[in-house]
């Protein structure tokens, strides 16, 4: 049977839950991706991890939230980019409480919200606290993402041939990349890889956000040596934490 609660009946959906199912929230972005890579990276990663994951452990994935907070300069490339459609903390913390509020309403008692934009993380952090202070124990909820429980060694395979930037400066680089060609390699356009060099990050936030605060192509690190074998790599490695994890907070 599917994993996916939008391709389920409501009785189908509603008898996983009732056997104590684990819900999995996938959150991404609309976001610039450089000249390689398209606008949908974080939501097709999260639904990735979120479809892989819920075969391992028999959970179901809900509809994804295809948009994220506001894309930062030294993290995403900013709000200056054509097709990068942000939403407000204000925004994503409603919707996000919205939907947790329902499931839990619909008997969802094991979740797990699985962000995949590095810009959404207190905005989810805070909808989640919200919903748990109303709900307390009637649900469990996770918050997690890819790169926090990527061991460290596989880190070291992965940056073979360029160094490792930073999680902030992994941004449409190796690892996304390597992700893409794993996950959905037709979306990836290996010929206008950019091998961009020396952007420094800057200790601070500037507002309003310099027109050139990053490269005019969006990349901030090099994404060279990005391959579906890598991306293969960083699947395997965390599917395996995200399943002890499973194992380890809904027994
Ligand atoms: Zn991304």
């Amino acid at each position: 049977m599917t994993v996916r609660m939008s391709e389920m009946t409501w009785m189908e959906f509603d008898k996983k839950i009732k056997d104590g199912a684990i819900t999995i929230l996938p959150i991404g972005a609309c976001e610039q991706h450089g000249p390689h890579l398209p606008l949908n990276v974080d939501t097709v990663i999260a639904e990735g991890f979120a479809e892989r994951l819920a075969g391992r452990v028999g959970a179901v994935v809900a509809p994804t939230i295809n948009y994220g907070y506001r894309s930062k300069p030294l993290s995403g490339g900013g709000p200056l980019f054509p097709g990068t459609v942000d939403l407000s903390g204000e925004t994503l913390i409603h919707l996000v409480f919205d939907i947790l509020e329902e499931l839990i309403k619909d008997g969802a008692k094991n979740i797990i919200v699985l962000s995949c934009h590095f810009e959404n993380e207190a905005f989810v952090c805070e909808a989640v606290d919200l919903v748990s202070q109303k709900y307390g124990n009637k649900a469990k909820m996770l918050i997690a993402n890819w790169w926090d429980p990527m061991p460290v060694e596989i880190i070291d395979q992965v940056f073979t041939e360029v160094p490792f930037p930073g999680w902030a400066f992994e941004h449409a680089a190796v690892t996304e990349t390597s992700l893409m060609m794993a996950m959905a390699p037709e979306l990836v356009h290996e010929d206008r890889m950019v091998d961009t060099q020396g952007v420094t990050p800057c200790p601070y936030n500037i507002y309003p956000v310099p027109a050139d605060a990053v490269p005019e192509t969006g990349v901030l690190a090099p994404a060279r040596s990005s391959s579906a074998a890598r991306g293969q790599l960083i699947i395997d490695s965390v599917l395996i934490e995200l399943e002890k994890m499973c194992s380890k907070e809904f027994k």
